[in-house]
Formats: structure tokens, sequence, C-alpha cells
């Protein structure tokens, strides 16, 4: 509460992608107060996009999720034959204790 706000309730925006090509869906999610409109910053995620993980964006304000629908068959993409997949992810530093990014 650096902003003298309680925070005391907050409202998710979900936006849902069909990525075509590959017939698989983007889920992004932002949370934000209500009363200050700030953002939560998610932590723990790697920083990128990989359409088979969890990762949240380059500011870690928004979580970007993989999904199927329920039922569909999933299969990692970019799988080799085992089942490997390479994956461009980069980790995200801790968060500074002054609330700071870097
Ligand atoms: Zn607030």
């Amino acid at each position: 509460m650096t902003n003298g706000c309680l925070h005391s309730e907050w409202r998710a925006e979900v936006k849902v992608n069909h990525i075509a090509d590959v017939d698989r869906y983007m889920v992004d999610v932002r949370v934000f107060c209500v009363h200050c409109n700030r953002n939560l910053r998610f932590l723990g995620l790697p920083a990128g996009v990989d359409m088979n993980l969890a990762a949240v964006s380059a500011d870690g304000l928004e979580v970007c999720l993989a999904a199927v629908p329920e039922g569909d068959p999933v299969r990692a993409l970019g799988a080799d034959l085992r089942g490997f997949t390479m994956a461009t992810l980069v980790k995200p530093h801790p968060p500074s204790v002054d609330g700071g990014t870097a």
C-alpha cells in the first residue's frame, strides 16, 4: 500500500486468443485494483510467450496462459518425437525491495 489505497477490491480482465495455425488458445489475464487502478505484478513465472506453458509479459503485469478446450488432446507444440521441446523464455529477476523492476 504505497499509494494510500487499501487495495480492497480487485478486478480481472481476461482475453482469450485463438492461434488458428496451431489450434491453440492463449489466455491473457490482468488483475487491477478497482479503486486506484494499480495492477498486480505476477511473480515466479518466466517472461515471454510460450504456447506450451504459462508465462508473464515483460513487465510482469499480464499472465499469458496456454490452453486447449477441455477434452481436446494436448500435444506439446514444437516437440520432437521424444516429447522434448525447445523454449526461449527469460527467467525474471526477483522483485526489488522498493517495488521497482531493476
Ligand atoms: Zn488500490
